[in-house]
């Protein structure tokens, strides 16, 4: 078939396949240009210039408008039906934002530069591959906490496993192929533990629905999410990592082997698949029954609450509840609350006596010199007491 140029530019194309359940928009794009007999590049080229290479950008991250106009009136769909093969709908229950760039929680870099791939952030299920009657990408293989495929309870790959290269699927001839060296990615894959396979169904379960339960109580997805992001990177990241590592394979089981990071501080989206399944085992043991084991084998680590909401931003409220038994800051009660807890004890007991607002407020020494009763150095009961006194003489007679 032969075409003028006009046809990119005005709708529709010949070929429009339907997008299949979960598709990446990516996927999509390169079997639109597959039916077209075309090379992925050229079809995007032919169609929104070659100025801004498409296949140069993470356009399922973020989709200029540009592009899902166009791809709207090219397939006949509706707006919707193509941002819902981007990350947008996962905008709020993963807390990503609509920005272009920047690092994002929970989604996997794919780093590109001059169109080349350079980091493992698009994963696939060798059994996916090899059972779809048309192979494709799906949206949840680029997400950090999706380790297994939970279709087929096998391991995820991030690499060619014949070469080890990046995929690159718009350099492939077909979606089940490696852009290197040619291999077939599709294959059988390694069972997956059962504790991974059912931590990555309620993963996912949560990011369907927006909510889950935690801590015996509903949460939202994003707060959730969060929180087990946090969980994951005490695991991952500072002095006190190998302890809490330590700490749950002795107790829970698991692997505690430091993890293959190249900076101190690593987000977990920048672990390769083998070390994320690792790292979600030891998390999932962890969640298991929150927040009882977590609180008691922090406790034993000797990982106190700043330790573990350090550089977290807000702390969700279900989870500072949990951590309040962990917590080694002593609460300093202010002026007004000493001076409130010295009027209580003179009503109750005639006198506020340095020792009964300590009880009751700690260590606010200086609030409490201000209010207290110097009794000791009284030649006579204060005022408070003489009519405390008085008062329970009346009562008396
Ligand atoms: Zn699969
Ligand atoms: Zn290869």
């Amino acid at each position: 078939m032969r075409f003028g140029a006009e046809i990119w530019t005005s709708a529709p194309w010949p070929y429009r396949p339907q997008p299949l359940s979960d598709e990446l928009l990516s996927s999509y794009l390169i079997r639109t240009a597959h039916g077209l007999s075309m090379r992925p590049v050229t079809f995007t080229n032919a169609v929104w210039g070659s100025r801004d290479l498409l296949f140069g950008q993470d356009i399922d991250n973020y989709a200029p408008t540009a592009v899902v106009d166009r791809l709207a009136t090219g397939i006949g769909l509706h707006l919707a039906a193509v941002t819902a093969m981007t990350f947008a709908p996962w905008r709020d229950a993963l807390d990503i934002g609509g920005q272009a760039t920047g690092r994002k929680p929970w989604i996997l870099p794919v780093s590109i530069i001059s169109n080349d791939r350079r980091r493992p952030g698009l994963q696939f299920c060798p059994a996916c591959l090899a059972t779809d009657p048309k192979p494709y990408l799906r949206r949840t293989w680029r997400l950090a906490f999706a380790t297994v495929c939970t279709t087929h309870d096998i391991e995820l790959c991030d690499s060619c496993p014949h070469c080890g290269s990046t995929l690159q699927p718009h350099r492939s001839p077909s979606l089940r192929t490696c852009y290197a060296c040619g291999g077939d990615l599709a294959g059988a894959g390694n069972q997956a533990s059962r504790r991974i396979v059912a931590q990555t169904r309620a993963f996912e379960r949560t990011l369907r629905d927006g909510w889950t339960e935690f801590a015996g109580r509903p949460v939202y997805a994003h707060l959730y999410f969060r929180i087990v992001r946090q969980i994951a990177a005490i695991l991952v990241n500072g002095k006190r990592a190998e302890k809490l590592r330590q700490g749950v394979a002795t107790t829970l089981g698991g692997d505690d082997t430091p993890f293959e990071k190249p900076n101190a501080r690593q987000p977990v989206e920048y672990l390769h698949v083998d070390e994320r399944r690792r790292l979600f085992d030891l998390v999932a043991r962890l969640l298991d029954d929150f927040p009882e084991r977590f609180v008691g084998i922090c406790a034993q680590a000797g990982i106190w609450r700043s330790h573990i909401v350090k550089d977290m931003g807000d702390v969700p409220f279900v989870f500072d509840e949990a951590l309040h038994l962990l917590d080694r800051t002593p609460y300093y009660p202010t002026d007004r609350e000493v001076s409130a807890a010295a009027e209580y004890l003179r009503r109750t007991k005639g006198i506020a006596t340095y020792r009964d607002l300590k009880t009751l407020c700690g260590e606010s020494r200086a609030a409490i010199y201000k209010y207290m009763d110097y009794e000791r150095e009284q030649t006579a009961p204060s005022k408070w007491r003489l009519e405390a006194l008085a008062a329970l003489r009346t009562a008396k007679s």
